[in-house]
C-alpha cells in the first residue's frame, strides 16, 4: 500500500492543487488537518466551499482520509466544546473523517478528530478501545496533533505534542500514526519528521510555503517511508531501527520513479 501524508496546507490552494495532481500515484491520500487557515483572509464558510471541492476531486481519484485540526473548528457541541462539524464522517460521503475507521485489507485506519475538551477527549479513547477489537494486521491512526515529548512535537524551544495520544500510542501501539500540527518540528535542532515510540512510528511532515507541501510517502509493501521538504529529504526502513541523524535521501527509488507524476524537489 502507498500512502501520501500531508496536513497543515491551511487554505494553500497552490498546496492543495499538488496534492490533486499527484492524488492518483497513491492507495491512500491522507490529509492531517489544518485545512483551513483561521487567519486567513477569505471567510470560513468560503474555505469550507473551496475545501470541500478539493476533497470530492480528491475521492474521485484516491482513497482520502482527513482528520480535524485546531484551525478546522466551526461550531461547540453540547460542551462547549469546539469541533469541525463541517468535515464530520456524514458530510464527508466517501472520505474516512473525524471518529470513523476503516479495513483495507489487512490495515485498520482510525481517524481521531482534534479534542478540545473532555467529551471529545473521551469520544477518541471509546474509538480506539472499539477500533482496537478490530484490529486484524496493521493500525494506521491520523491525528492532528503529534504525541507529547517527541521530536516530532519539538517546537525548538519545547513541546506542543499530546500527552492523551503519547498514553494511547503506549497503551494500544499502533503501527504508524499521522500527524502534523507543529509545523516546525522537522526544521529546528532536536526536532524531526520522524519517531518512533515503542514499535509505532510517528510521522509528522512539517509545513512549508508554496507547491509542493512537504509530505510523507509510506509504502509498506517497500516498508519504506520517506521525507520530502525544500529543507532536504531523508527517509526511513519501517523494519529497521531508527537510527538519527536520519539518513537522507539523495536519489528517488526505483518504486517512487514510476509512480511519482510530478517532479520532486531536489531530486532527480
Ligand atoms: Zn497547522
Ligand atoms: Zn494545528
Amino acid at each position: 500500500m502507498r500512502l501520501l501524508l500531508v496536513a497543515d496546507l491551511h487554505y494553500s490552494l497552490p498546496q492543495f492543487d499538488w496534492v490533486v495532481d499527484i492524488a492518483d500515484s497513491f492507495d491512500v491520500v491522507v490529509m492531517a488537518g489544518d485545512h483551513l487557515d483561521i487567519a486567513s483572509l477569505v471567510d470560513g464558510r468560503a474555505q469550507v466551499v473551496v475545501v470541500r471541492k478539493y476533497f470530492n476531486r480528491l475521492r474521485a481519484k484516491t482513497r482520502l482520509m482527513i482528520c480535524s485540526g485546531n484551525h478546522d473548528l466551526d461550531v461547540k457541541n453540547e460542551s462547549g466544546e469546539r469541533i469541525a462539524k463541517w468535515l464530520g464522517a456524514t458530510r464527508q460521503e466517501g472520505v474516512l473523517s473525524d471518529g470513523e475507521s476503516l479495513a483495507i485489507d489487512d490495515t485498520l485506519f482510525t481517524a481521531c478528530p482534534w479534542w478540545d475538551g473532555p467529551l471529545v477527549r473521551a469520544r477518541i479513547a471509546a474509538q480506539l478501545a472499539e477500533a482496537a477489537a478490530r484490529r486484524i494486521g496493521r493500525w494506521i491512526w491520523i491525528h492532528h496533533a503529534p504525541p507529547a515529548k517527541s521530536p516530532t512535537s519539538w517546537g525548538g524551544d519545547r513541546f506542543f505534542g499530546d500527552n492523551e495520544l503519547r498514553e494511547w500510542i503506549e497503551q494500544y501501539r499502533p503501527d504508524i500514526v499521522l500527524s502534523g500540527h507543529v509545523h516546525q518540528s522537522p526544521f529546528v535542532k532536536d526536532g524531526s519528521w520522524v519517531d518512533r515510540i515503542g514499535s509505532t512510528w510517528v510521522f509528522n511532515a512539517g509545513q512549508q510555503f508554496g507547491a509542493p507541501p512537504t509530505h510523507v510517502i509510506v509504502d509498506t509493501g517497500q516498508g519504506e517511508a520517506l521525507w520530502f521538504s525544500s529543507a532536504g529529504n531523508q527517509f526511513v526502513r519501517l523494519d529497521d531501527p531508527l537510527e538519527r541523524p536520519v539518513p537522507k535521501l539523495t536519489t528517488l527509488p526505483d518504486w517512487l520513479k514510476a509512480v511519482d507524476r510530478p517532479p520532486l524537489q531536489g531530486l532527480a
